[in-house]
């Protein structure tokens, strides 16, 4: 049978404090406390599976985002997390869409406190996580799309803000219980810990709604958001325990922004088993553990191979180095 527990949170979010700590939601009954660090180290042991994962990539877990990236392909898995090269670029879309998370996740800080955020407010976060992800990796340049400025991306951040500014997303019903959270779960013993940052968690008398901010550059269809549902059904993974002791099922939710001269904020609703019914809830939990248990002993076994293909390479910043590109007269993409 498959173990899964809601693990301990590594990062607290920022003052959901004021009206999450004094409501019980935030601390249900049966909802694991959040031991210091230093208190959860010393009392449980350390899992081998997490053990292996540390030796393999310097963390303790796998993150969905790991796994994207290992299917998508191993060798820039490994080149981003194993072996931690200097990317020679960064892509703007990865800086463009981390500033706009910034940004969505400084206006719900700032609702939960009961503060209005003006498009000033917002285009000031956008700016400063755009700088701070600059120095994050300082030397390597943003790499602008063709014919794209700065300017460019400004105007598209300002449309897109003032969009989501404006749509039903910003006013989430209920109450907000946790803002980038991020939380593990434990699918099985072989595995490590799953890691989720999740970007919004709020509660309605009849559910607990889960909810990931994405940017597009396309509207999605409900078969797109079907089809990147495994994310939301990990992340579900991680707040079962606390929607259990609050007698609540699971939601979840992507809000998509377009990256468009008009910007489209779509709220598409994620289908789960859970919701339904246990049965349904350990069928998904089965297949969920089996996706990653592939992704992980490929990952174990040490498979890096390069794995072109126009969608991802057109925009790698390890193409340089890249085993399929390095050397080849012509490039294959
Ligand atoms: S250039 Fe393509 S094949 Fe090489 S690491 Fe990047 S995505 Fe993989």
């Amino acid at each position: 049978m498959t173990r899964t527990h809601t693990g301990a949170k590594r990062r607290s979010s920022v003052n959901t404090s004021k009206r999450a700590l004094q409501h019980p939601v935030a601390t249900p009954p049966n909802t694991p406390s959040r031991p210091a660090r230093g208190a959860q180290r010393a009392s449980t042991p350390v899992r081998e599976a997490n053990e292996q994962a540390m030796r393999l990539t310097g963390r303790p877990y796998v993150s969905h985002s790991q796994l994207s990236t290992f299917r998508g392909c191993p060798r820039k898995f490994a080149f981003v997390y194993v072996e931690k090269a200097q990317p020679e670029f960064q892509p703007v879309s990865l800086v463009f869409g981390g500033a706009i998370h910034a940004a969505m996740e400084m206006y719900f800080r700032r609702l939960l406190e009961g503060l209005p955020t003006g498009e000033g407010d917002l285009m000031h976060a956008f700016m400063a996580a755009w700088q701070l992800q600059c120095e994050k990796l300082p030397g390597v340049a943003v790499k602008f799309n063709k014919n794209e400025s700065m300017s460019d991306v400004v105007e598209l951040a300002q449309r897109m803000l003032g969009a989501f500014r404006g749509s039903a997303a910003s006013q989430p019903h209920g109450e907000i219980v946790g803002i980038e959270e991020e939380l593990t779960t434990t699918l099985a013993e072989d595995l490590p810990d799953v890691l989720a940052r999740v970007d919004l968690v709020t509660r309605t008398p009849g559910s607990l709604h889960v909810v990931d901010w994405k940017t597009s550059r396309s509207r999605w269809t409900p078969d797109k958001a079907v089809e990147n549902a495994e994310q939301l059904r990990l992340y579900a993974r991680t707040v079962q325990r606390m929607a259990r002791g609050l007698s609540l099922p699971v939601s979840l939710h992507f809000v998509v922004v377009t990256k468009a001269k008009s910007p489209v904020v779509q709220v598409l609703d994620v289908p789960h088993a859970s919701a339904s019914s246990a049965h349904g809830a350990d069928q998904e939990a089965t297949v969920l553990t089996e996706n990653v248990r592939q992704v992980w002993s490929a990952i174990k076994a040490g498979h890096d191979y390069a794995a072109p293909s126009p969608m991802m390479c057109s925009t790698c910043p390890f193409k340089g180095q890249c085993p399929a590109f390095v050397g080849s007269v012509t490039t294959p993409i």
